[in-house]
């Protein structure tokens, strides 16, 4: 089969918020399995980083439409005139409910075979994080509700954690270096969680939205390779920069008095990860369900990035700053410089 009919044999893909954190490694991914992809994008944000990632996106062959998914009749049209079979939304916290317009505009139109709500997580069904998160999971619950009545083809994507070190206050960790000068470890540092770097999550969400296997149902990410608790992460990234950090306890009460400040969206955060690394919700259940699949026993030849892996890319990054590293390290006097004899695990 050539490339060409390969790519025509795969589904036209709608992105929505493909400018964001998540939606940019969706498009990437999109992108590189060869399909039609096309991006809507809102009109007025013109910061630089927007427009260069407009441009990657276009560079690589993605088609950009402008609109709100709040437009109705704008989604439906983009719909009907692009032919799309597979709508994908990564809004953010804050545009949840938007999407149920987008599933109204999906339900009149009746074409679209597939439809990947924004999610990314974890399964809003079984999770029961302490507010605010909690509201976030009730928008998601809701749309979720809303796709089953409307009898919306869906694919659910609990992906778990991004591949990083988890800030309790930072929406987008895999943004930020992990620690240099202390670690912030929860609890006891014991409850396990499965991180996923960026790229796979796009990887295996594309993989996932026409695969038959999929239809209607959630799919988990529960890489082996990448379950780890706080500790054990900690290890790692020492290991790394060949230096012990001190470990500093935050405990469940400084959790749930983080999230109970309500700052948004700070507090969401820390309501998650109270939820995971205190509560273990990642891996309090098994995923047995009629409507539940795990990602790697449908492409079991498929590998996932490892922490390893993601570790060393910040090491990179680290180097690409090393000015502004030194100049850390330098004002943190309790940074024991030890080194590490066994690079390797
Ligand atoms: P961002 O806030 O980074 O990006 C949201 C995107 O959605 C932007 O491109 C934004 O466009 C676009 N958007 C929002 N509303 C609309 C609308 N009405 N019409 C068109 N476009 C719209 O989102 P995140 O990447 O942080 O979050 C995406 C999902 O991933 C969420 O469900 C979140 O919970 C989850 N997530 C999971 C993580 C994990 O570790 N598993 C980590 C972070 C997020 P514009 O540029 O115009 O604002």
């Amino acid at each position: 089969v050539s490339a060409s009919c390969d790519a025509a044999a795969k589904g036209r893909v709608l992105i929505v918020g493909a400018t964001g954190f998540i939606g940019q490694y969706v498009a990437e991914a999109s992108l590189s399995s060869g399909r039609a992809t096309i991006l809507l994008f809102r009109s007025g944000d013109t910061s630089p980083s927007k427009s260069q990632t407009s441009k990657t996106l276009q560079d690589k062959g993605a088609t950009i439409v402008h609109g709100d998914m709040k437009d109705q009749e704008l989604m439906e049209k983009i719909l009907k005139e692009y032919e799309i079979d597979v709508v994908i939304s990564a809004v953010g916290g804050a545009n949840i409910l938007d999407q149920l317009i987008l599933v109204r505009a999906i339900k009149a139109v009746g074409t679209v075979k597939r439809f990947v709500p924004s999610e990314f997580g974890h399964d809003v069904d079984r999770a029961d994080p302490v507010e605010p998160g909690l509201t976030m999971y009730r928008e998601k619950r809701e749309v979720r509700r809303s796709i089953e009545e409307c009898g919306v083809p869906y694919t659910y994507i609990c992906c778990n954690s991004i591949a990083s070190w988890p800030y309790y206050d930072n929406t987008h960790p895999s943004e930020v270096l992990p620690p240099l000068d202390h670690f912030q470890i929860y609890g006891d540092g014991t409850v396990k969680a499965y991180f996923v770097a960026g790229s796979d999550i796009g990887k295996f969400t594309m993989k996932a939205v026409d695969d038959i296997r999929t239809l209607n149902k959630s799919v988990h990410f529960r890489p082996s390779c990448n379950f780890l608790n706080i500790n054990e992460l900690a290890s790692l990234w020492e290991k790394k920069i060949g230096r012990i950090l001190p470990r500093v306890t935050v405990t469940e009460d400084d959790l749930l008095a983080a999230a109970e400040e309500n700052i948004i969206p700070q507090s969401i955060v820390a309501s998650f990860t109270h939820d995971i690394f205190i509560k273990g919700c990642q891996v309090n259940f098994s995923i047995d369900g009629p409507n539940e699949v795990e990602v790697k026993s449908l492409y079991p030849d498929e590998s996932f990035q490892t922490m390893d892996e993601c570790f060393d890319d910040f090491v990179v990054k680290m180097d690409d700053h090393k000015g502004m590293t030194e100049g850390i390290i330098a004002q943190n006097r309790v940074v024991e410089m030890l080194p590490i004899i066994n690079m390797c695990t």
